[in-house]
């Protein structure tokens, strides 16, 4: 079966993917409910978790016809050594395999028992501090007021009010404020908290009847950091508490420095009252970084984690990658697992395969992909998500699930809500065949590249 199984799973995933990750993986077991699979290393064993492990469970699930739970080992030899330690060691990348702890190995997150006095430093990323950010004209004004708060809390800026789209640094100044703090004065106390966490704390307390303990320990803090508030939207309860939580501590004369992808008056549902007061402090924004800080900030990651970029090698990585300093990180992470396993030097030509730049596309809507489909086929809507297996409709049905895999972020299982209810292993065969097809027969292909474009069109006026 695990030959059936490569064979679909390269048809899913790009090649270099297939080749270094895929590949390697070898059957040590298999139950009922459980398969496992050898990796050849901690490295590859993280990135299989980490990235593929849905797309594994389901082929698998599928081509089994059970559910089944995967697993994954890593190869050892008589004395427990992983067998390709070598290659591990070599990547000199400890820091970065970290971020890719599995889930599996992340504890499941538990609300905090009682709100404890344990000090929230412990909560800080060790990584996130100053000297590892890169100041640019992007984050320059955000940069300087965080380093303002740090070095003297509840004055000038308060709250602070950090905004910026996703993966542009705002979790890494936050908690830099928060390391930078304890420096200067050991016994601060630092909280920093997910608003999920506040409203999660917020939720046990209310049910273990421990509200006073709650608030003592949140109105406790020297220098509170909330981050990801836009979260707060229409959680009203929470907006309650959080209210008074920030008067307390803002009459107290402590700092309260505040995360969100977009500023307070553009947070939906979001009382006046909280909002005017996210607002009296400084907003401080931070944009995406131009190609000579993407370039900076790759270097600087590669020094710290002693490798060495041919300057065209980051140069081709910062161009490919615009707008998500993590997805800019990641780029590098693929790029250099990829040349230690297949040996190849460091070079652009060597690295692309594995780079595939996001395309700069707008993802497309559900609806846009059905509508374009029932123009393009003349069949209605309503006989794409039925039951009908007249021809003209199935095959449009078909090519309607392979267009919505490609362009909108939908799982398998969501694509078959949207047809009504199908089941994901038919998305799944209807993606392949499509796929086969596609292969096998130009004028499929132009057909399909065609709607694509309509597609695209549509997502991109809509914008
Ligand atoms: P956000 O919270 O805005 O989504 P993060 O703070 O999580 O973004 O940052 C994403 C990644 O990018 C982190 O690994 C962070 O260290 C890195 N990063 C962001 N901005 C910079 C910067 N200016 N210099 C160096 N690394 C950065
Ligand atoms: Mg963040």
């Amino acid at each position: 079966f695990w030959t059936e199984a490569l064979d679909r799973l390269q048809l899913l995933l790009s090649r270099p993917t297939f080749e270094a990750w895929i590949k390697t993986a070898i059957v040590e077991e298999l139950t009922e409910e459980r398969l496992i699979l050898r990796t050849p290393n901690p490295f590859a064993r993280k990135w299989l978790q980490k990235y593929y492990i849905k797309t594994l469970t389901e082929v698998v699930q599928e081509i089994l016809e059970r559910p089944i739970e995967i697993q994954m080992t890593v190869a050892c030899d008589d004395e427990g050594n992983p067998v390709d330690s070598d290659f591990f060691w070599a990547l000199p990348m400890e820091p970065n395999l970290a971020d890719l702890t599995s889930p599996l190995e992340v504890p499941t997150v538990t609300v905090s028992p009682e709100p404890t006095d344990r000090p929230r430093s412990s909560d800080l990323n060790s990584k996130y501090v100053f000297s590892r950010l890169v100041v640019g004209s992007n984050n320059r004004m955000a940069h300087a007021a965080s380093l303002a708060v740090a070095e003297s809390p509840g004055r000038e800026f308060n709250p602070l009010f950090l905004c910026g789209g996703v993966g542009l640094g705002k979790t890494h100044l936050m908690q830099a404020i928060g390391h930078c703090r304890l420096e200067i004065c050991r016994n601060s106390r630092v909280f920093y908290v997910s608003t999920e966490q506040f409203t999660n704390d917020l939720i046990t307390a209310i049910r273990r009847d421990s509200m006073q303990s709650f608030r003592e320990h949140y109105r406790a803090a020297d220098v509170l950091l909330v981050d990801d508030i836009q979260f707060i939207e229409g959680k009203e309860y929470t907006q309650e508490e959080f209210f008074h939580t920030f008067n307390t501590l803002h009459e107290a004369g402590k700092q309260v420095v505040l995360a969100s992808d977009r500023p307070p008056n553009q947070i939906p549902r979001l009382q006046e009252r909280l909002c005017s007061r996210f607002s009296m402090g400084l907003i401080a924004d931070i944009q995406s970084p131009d190609l000579e800080t993407r370039m900076a900030i790759l270097q600087k990651k590669a020094e710290y984690e002693n490798m060495r970029l041919p300057r065209d090698v980051i140069e081709y990585i910062a161009s490919s990658y615009t707008s998500n300093i993590r997805e800019l990180e990641g780029a590098l992470i693929r790029a250099v697992a990829y040349i230690s396993i297949s040996g190849l030097p460091m070079t652009v030509a060597n690295i692309s395969p594995v780079l595939n730049p996001p395309v700069e596309q707008v993802e497309a809507s559900p609806s846009e992909v059905l509508t374009i489909i029932a123009e393009n086929f003349n069949v209605p809507i309503e006989e794409l998500k039925g039951h009908s297996r007249r021809r003209e409709v199935s095959t449009a049905r078909q090519i309607g699930m392979y267009l919505m895999r490609h362009h909108t972020g939908l799982s398998l299982p969501k694509i078959g809500e949207v047809f009504g209810g199908k089941d994901h292993t038919t998305v799944m065969y209807s993606c392949d065949k499509i796929a086969q097809l596609k292969e096998a027969d130009t004028s499929v292909a132009q057909t399909l590249r065609q709607l694509s474009d309509r597609i695209n069109q549509a997502s991109q006026s809509r914008n």
